[in-house]
């Protein structure tokens, strides 16, 4: 990582409340291999140092404002992509033993060569789909926290969220700016499946100054068995 890119990391992490000089080794580490790996396997649209940084560490260390994710617990990154947010939140967040799940089997190797590269021990990568891990007993209700960072419209990600969690555990949702009417879908899918919108925290991100909202919903009882619905319905028919 350039010098630039090292005062760019530290100061998103400082605006965020994070002091990351300890972790710029492997914050460096996971640029190069990023930056690798997208070659390989075209990963991520973001390509330069300064939009992994800003785009992809930041924004996905931002999903700590509020401390919903809290320090320690089962985690499960709904939709992790090339990993993200896991892998940053498991350099910070040592206590979090993180699950990312992705339906891309690439993704997830490449997730998962990652966490071995850096020594992570706190990630445990898992091919599948949301919906199908929902009707597996391993799987439901067996969450503290879902996280999920740019998946899906919030009534589908209650539904694919919800049946993983415990009861009393916390979907944290990172989006773009949402709608009055995506919200209000939301808080009546959240009900359907067992939980309550909790909180809605929209803000900017440090540096760039792009527009996020984080929502965080409860698990406030237990989802009821017919969610959630089969590979591909919640998003092709959403509950409200
Ligand atoms: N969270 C990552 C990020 O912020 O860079 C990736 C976001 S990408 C737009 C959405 C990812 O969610 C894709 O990799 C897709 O394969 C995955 N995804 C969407 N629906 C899913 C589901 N039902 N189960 C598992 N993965 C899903």
């Amino acid at each position: 990582m350039t010098p630039e890119g090292e005062t760019l990391l530290l100061d998103g992490g400082r605006a965020l409340g994070l002091d990351l000089a300890p972790h710029l080794p492997a914050f460096a580490e996971l640029l190069r291999l990023l930056q690798e790996g997208n070659t390989r396997l075209n990963l991520t649209a973001l390509k330069t140092e300064r939009d992994i940084v800003l785009k992809h560490f930041i924004d996905s260390l931002s999903c700590l404002r509020g401390g919903d994710l809290g320090e320690e617990g089962l985690v499960l990154d709904l939709g992790t992509g090339a990993g993200f947010p896991s892998l940053p939140l498991a350099i910070v967040r040592p206590g979090l033993d993180l699950v990312p799940l992705d339906s891309i089997g690439k993704k997830i190797r490449f997730v998962e060569e990652t966490a071995l590269a850096l020594g992570l021990k706190n990630v445990r990568p898992q091919v599948g789909r949301a919906e199908t891990l929902g009707r597996q007993d391993e799987h439901r209700g067996q969450y503290d926290r879902v996280v999920a960072r740019a998946v899906a419209a919030l009534p589908i990600l209650a539904e694919l969220a919800l049946p993983l969690l415990r009861v009393g555990g916390r979907l944290v949702a990172q989006k773009g700016p949402i709608t009055d009417e995506e919200l209000r879908a939301g808080q009546r899918a959240a009900g359907e499946v067992g939980g309550q919108v909790q909180a809605v925290d929209p803000f900017e991100l440090p540096l760039s100054g792009d527009a996020r909202t984080l929502i965080v919903v409860t698990k406030t009882r237990p989802t009821p068995a017919k969610y959630p619905r089969r590979e591909g319905v919640p998003n092709a028919q959403p509950l409200f």
